[in-house]
């Protein structure tokens, strides 16, 4: 019995249902299920959304890294810095464009990349670095591009999870040279199946990125050089261009589940809320809090039907995937120190009243 599950994809299509069965009809109707006008539709509103000038739509969130890292050049032996505590797909996207990752510590409040500690990473072989706003987070992006600047670095923000979010009153995704977003359908804008985008107000960058995703040219018959095939297709674009207008209402959501948690949980023993501030607004992918009991409070909200989720278990550095670099806890104290104590709350805009009331009560319970 799930009293309160940990996300709730079938509310949010209940609550616009009309508007997702009209766009799916339409793109029958049209079978342009491939480009189209579906498609260039949704890039036209992603890029308006964030205030970009470009939008590159591809087939998923690591896609769109992998894709931006061949257009910035990446050779072998290029190292890319980033974050110890992501997703894989942040780390194994510059393996596969044939760089060499680096990680960086992150901040022990934020769960982002420690800007304090990136210089320390640069060598003369270093030629970018990949922030991660990491559960909807932003990275603290000033003192990082203050870094790139003076060492002539490029910046790829992977916004995977952080729609919407802002830094200082600015969007994320419009900081770097590039910045990616997935619409998994999990994520803070969720296609019907895999999805993603890069944006960037570079125009060069923009056309480079286009080719390499659709077999290195810009038009059919087209093959400047040689790509890979990454597309969104016409029901998935339709389905975000409808969900698309809900989006700042989502976000609205989020916050508010957000910033309530904050209040109900704070003073509870044991227990550090993620921190939120005017200057970094979250966009609440993840309510993720750390808990030095981590574990049995799993356990204990687990039997009373509420479902959490660790994200993640373990972290970049650590990983098999990575035994190769031999690295130590040492080398990564907070990432490592995250591994046994964060855990992620349900949160979701269709969230009910009743449902986060008994999330926390339960908390307290345990307590
Ligand atoms: C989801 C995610 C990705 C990858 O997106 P997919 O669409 O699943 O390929 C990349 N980075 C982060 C931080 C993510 O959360």
């Amino acid at each position: 019995m799930t009293t309160v599950p940990f996300a709730d994809l079938h509310a949010q299509y209940l609550s616009i249902k009309s508007e997702i069965d009209a766009a799916i009809a339409t793109v029958i109707r049209d079978s342009a299920f491939i480009r189209g006008p579906h498609v260039e539709k949704f890039e036209r509103e992603f890029a308006q959304a964030l205030g970009i000038a470009h939008c590159v739509s591809c087939a998923n969130g690591t896609d769109a890294i992998y894709i931006a890292l061949n257009a910035l050049c990446v050779e072998p032996g290029d190292e890319v810095i980033t974050s110890a505590h992501s997703w894989i797909s942040t780390s194994e996207s510059v393996t596969q464009a044939g760089g060499k990752v680096v990680f960086c510590d992150t901040d022990r409040d934020t769960f982002t990349i420690d800007p304090a500690q990136i210089e320390a990473k640069i060598t003369p072989r270093t030629v970018g670095i990949i922030p991660v706003h990491l559960y909807g987070q932003p990275a603290d992006m000033d003192p990082i591009m203050e870094i790139a600047r003076k060492h002539k670095l490029w910046i790829i923000e992977d916004c995977a999870q952080a729609h919407l979010a802002k830094y200082k009153g600015r969007t994320v995704g419009t900081f770097g040279n590039a910045a990616t977003f997935s619409f998994y359908p999990g994520k803070n804008l969720g296609a019907m199946g895999d999805a993603g985008a890069i944006v960037t107000n570079d125009a060069r960058l923009a056309e480079q990125m286009s080719m390499f995703a659709r077999h290195g040219g810009l038009f059919k018959g087209d093959h400047q050089i040689e790509g890979i095939n990454s597309r969104l297709d016409g029901l998935q674009a339709a389905i975000l261009s409808a969900k698309l207008p809900h989006l700042p209402a989502w976000t609205r959501a989020r916050q508010q589940w957000g910033a309530a948690y904050d209040k109900a949980l704070a003073g509870i023993k044991n227990l550090i809320v993620p921190p939120s501030s005017q200057e970094r607004e979250h966009s609440y992918h993840l309510y993720v809090i750390r808990h030095s009991q981590r574990d049995a409070l799993a356990k204990h909200l687990q039997a009373a039907g509420v479902q959490t989720v660790v994200n993640y278990p373990v972290a970049l550095p650590f990983l098999p995937a990575y035994r190769r670099f031999e690295h130590r806890a040492e080398e990564f104290p907070n990432a490592h120190a995250h591994q046994s104590t964060i855990l992620s709350l349900p949160l979701f805009p269709e969230m009910t009243a009743a449902q986060h009331a008994y999330v926390v009560a339960e908390i307290a319970r345990f307590d």
